[in-house]
């Protein structure tokens, strides 16, 4: 089935909050089949919420409308949609206990305005209000189905992952089942003429090429199709295809397929960073079980970190200068040494946007890796933002290590 969203809050068009209820919501619904095809951003007035609900109402079946459910003075979703189905507020004994025991349990007095919150349409179906948050709302007339939840992130989500999702899952025509390739290595528009011919005959919004700072991920649906063999084929094609651009068939990062291949390699592992400033270290230790292989990082920003730490001879420095293969090179080679660890990665670069000079451009990286003997270095040549180009030096080596891990 097709959903809409109704999402309520004067800060979503002020632009002081960002929407991410939507973009969470039209995910989850995506995967359960029912995508969203329009999403309505309103103020906080009765008028708008009736406006839109009568915009929505002959053209979909499931509408999920967030925020306004609080206790403050601009919550108004509750008198709404009393109007809209014209029924009364009722006192919801749950409800009321759930608030009680809250309340109660902070030393709270219980006022008259407690007592409010606890009055809900009388033909809503109240969905779980554990976890002292406000609850949701299930409406239903005919077929059409209408849920209210809070506008709190955390507690929205978690009340469609309890309450909602699995109502939802029980309607319409059965899931989606969402396939993820995660590719590094290809510019997007090389990656797309790759597989071109593959995707093309495929239904429309069965693919989507979505660009992330690491790279393309890929992701297919096998529920726009008939035929489901159909994108299973595809996807083994693409895979033939794309080898080992591919990182990932998952939703998890880089950094944990590199930990996977470590941890099954039994090898451990050191970093010695300057451009990257500690972000390869922060995003290795992202991965919890990190400690297993991750051994040290070293970020030797000065050239007399690097000597002191690193042992990089300084004149090396002085001839080649600190952004280069050699210093790179020596800096990988240095970490091995200093920590008996059999794989390392360095990183020195200029970052920008200041700095670049007309053989040394800003954006301009190095990248050493070893794996046990073997040492090697790349050369990259990224742009002038500066935190993008500590990203992508970041992915660039952890990709550079998993390429050398697989030859392994
Ligand atoms: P409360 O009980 O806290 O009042 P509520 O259901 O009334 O909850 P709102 O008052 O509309 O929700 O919003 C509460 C907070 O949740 C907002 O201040 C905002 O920070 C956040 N929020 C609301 N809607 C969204 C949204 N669509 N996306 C992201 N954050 C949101
Ligand atoms: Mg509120």
């Amino acid at each position: 089935l097709n959903a809409a969203l109704i999402n309520i809050g004067n800060e979503l068009l002020s632009g002081v909050t960002v929407n991410t209820n939507a973009s969470w919501l039209g995910e989850q619904l995506l995967e359960i089949g029912h995508p969203v095809k329009r999403i309505h951003v309103i103020g906080d007035t009765q008028k708008e919420i009736l406006n839109a609900l009568n915009n929505l109402w002959s053209d979909f079946s499931i509408i999920l409308i967030t925020g306004g459910l609080g206790p403050t003075h601009d919550d108004i979703t509750i008198g709404a949609m009393a109007e809209f189905f014209t029924t009364e507020l009722v006192f919801h004994q749950p409800t009321f206990d759930a608030l009680k025991e809250r309340l109660e349990s902070r030393d709270i007095p219980i006022s008259e305005r407690h007592k409010a919150q606890a009055m809900l349409p009388a033909n809503a179906e109240v969905l779980g209000n554990m976890a002292g948050t406000a609850p949701a709302l299930h409406f239903q007339e005919g077929d059409k189905h209408v849920y209210c939840l809070p506008g709190v992130p955390h507690e929205m989500r978690h009340l469609m992952r309890e309450q909602v999702m699995p109502q939802l899952n029980q309607l319409g025509s059965g899931k989606y089942k969402k396939l993820l390739l995660r590719t590094i290595g290809y510019p997007e528009s090389k990656l797309y003429d790759t597989v071109r011919d593959i995707i093309e005959p495929l239904p429309e919004q069965a693919v989507a090429f979505l660009p992330q700072i690491y790279g393309v991920d890929i992701r297919l649906l096998d529920n726009e199709t008939s035929d489901k063999t159909e994108i299973v084929k595809a996807l083994a094609e693409i895979h033939s295809r794309l080898g080992n651009a591919i990182f990932a068939e998952e939703d998890i990062p880089l950094s944990q397929v590199v930990g996977n291949l470590l941890r099954e390699q039994q090898k451990t592992l050191a970093t010695a960073e300057s451009c990257t400033g500690g972000l390869l270290g922060d995003m290795l230790t992202d991965v919890s079980g990190s400690s297993e292989y991750y051994l040290q990082g070293f970020i030797t920003y000065s050239n007399a970190a690097k000597t002191h730490e690193l042992d990089v001879p300084e004149e090396l420095i002085v001839r080649h200068g600190a952004v280069s293969e050699e210093v790179a090179k020596a800096m990988v080679q240095g970490a091995m040494r200093k920590t008996g660890a059999q794989t390392a990665i360095s990183t020195t670069g200029i970052a920008g946007p200041t700095g670049g000079t007309a053989d040394k451009p800003v954006g301009l990286v190095y990248i050493g890796c070893s794996v046990d003997d073997k040492v090697q270095v790349k050369r990259y040549q990224f742009t002038d933002d500066r935190r993008l180009n500590k990203q992508r030096t970041v992915y660039a080596a952890l990709n550079m290590l998993r390429l050398e891990l697989l030859a392994n």
